[in-house]
């Protein structure tokens, strides 16, 4: 087996602080945990593992590929897309609860004879999700609702439609047999008790994203990019380094070339802005990050050699302004090369 030349360092007790802290921020609601997308590009089964041993119970992801990887492990899933007629099959075995999002999949559910399952409820976002007229006209009377949810559209702002979803959201309390009602997502959760409701669906901030100023001090960060460096050379002053020649030396500079590039997550935006780390020692990224190589600066630490590590800077606010890109963005590209390491 060979070892790759890149991985990413992820932090255990940064991912289970964070899920305490956002757990304290829901009250007295539940906090469950958004796994879609491979855990956000970390692995959904080993965030689900240690959000698990935390205490976290509920789980979400969006397809029932998804939901097929999870299969056996114990977890409480729901998938967000529903079902179509392609995923009844896997539904059926009971691996997971759908998150019925139309009329369509509600028939879909009852004529198969389907059991527990969430719903969710347009409340203005205008993505998925059954109306509240139609809830209030009887479409879910008599399924047996386990989480009725409904999904905040800017709560990463401060913006009036936040309290427009809360109380139309509000209005179908009791309406459904639903055990539980559900509203927030991470930022959801800065927004109070008001919308907290009984569950809490954390994604991002789980991860170390900071999708409101006022969630910063609240979320660690868990990811952070390690490249070996594979090759180590000298600038004279007058050399360019990478494609279109981005970056000159002015003075003669110690270089190292890392194996990482935009095909792994470490975007174009990073050239000649990101930064790598090896103690105390800053070591800047020169030129343009190529598809599978990055240039650094050495000149802080000239005794790295071949073979030798670095961390690159990663925090999540910073990293998206860098890359020019949302956090969850970020998040999720980041690539299958690396090795993911839990610490
Ligand atoms: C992705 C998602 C979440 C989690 O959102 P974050 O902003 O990452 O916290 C919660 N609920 C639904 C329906 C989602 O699709």
């Amino acid at each position: 087996m060979t070892v790759a030349p890149l991985r990413l360092r992820l932090d255990t007790a940064a991912l289970t602080a964070n899920w305490r802290a956002l757990d304290a921020l829901s009250g007295s609601a539940a906090c469950g945990a958004a796994i879609k997308a491979n855990g956000y590009g970390l692995g959904a089964v080993e965030v689900a593992e240690r959000l698990a041993r935390a205490g976290c119970r509920d789980f979400f992801v969006a397809t029932w590929g998804e939901a097929e990887r999870l299969a056996g492990l114990g977890f409480d899933v729901a998938v967000l897309h529903g079902v179509r007629d392609e995923d009844m099959a896997a539904a059926m075995r009971g691996i997971a609860r759908p998150v019925l999002n139309t009329a369509a999949q509600i028939t879909r559910w009852r004529d198969a004879g389907g059991g527990r399952c969430d719903v969710m409820v347009d409340t203005g976002m205008n993505r998925l999700g059954v109306a509240v007229a139609e809830v209030c006209d009887g479409l879910l009377d008599g399924l047996a609702i386990d989480t009725l949810m409904s999904h905040l559209a800017c709560a990463d702002e401060d913006d009036a439609m936040n309290a427009r979803q809360a109380a139309a959201f509000r209005a179908l309390a009791g309406r459904t047999a639903a055990r539980r009602l559900s509203l927030a997502n991470s930022a959801g959760i800065a927004l109070g008790a008001d919308y907290a409701f009984d569950l809490t669906r954390p994604g991002l901030a789980l991860y170390g994203g900071v999708p409101r100023d006022d969630m910063a001090g609240a979320v660690r960060q868990v990811v952070t990019p390690e490249a070996q460096i594979l090759q180590r050379r000298t600038l004279r002053a007058g050399d360019s380094i990478g494609y279109n020649a981005l970056f000159t030396a002015s003075v003669p500079t110690e270089v190292a070339i890392l194996n990482i590039g935009y095909a792994d997550g470490y975007w174009r935006g990073f050239s000649n802005t990101g930064c790598a780390r090896v103690g105390a020692a800053a070591l800047p990224v020169i030129g343009r990050v190529s598809m599978d190589l990055t240039a650094i600066s050495v000149a802080a630490a000239p005794e790295l050699g071949e073979g030798d590590w670095v961390a690159l800077d990663y925090a999540l606010p910073a990293a998206a302004a860098a890359a020019g890109m949302s956090q969850y963005e970020v998040l999720t590209g980041l690539g299958a090369r690396f090795e993911r390491d839990w610490t």
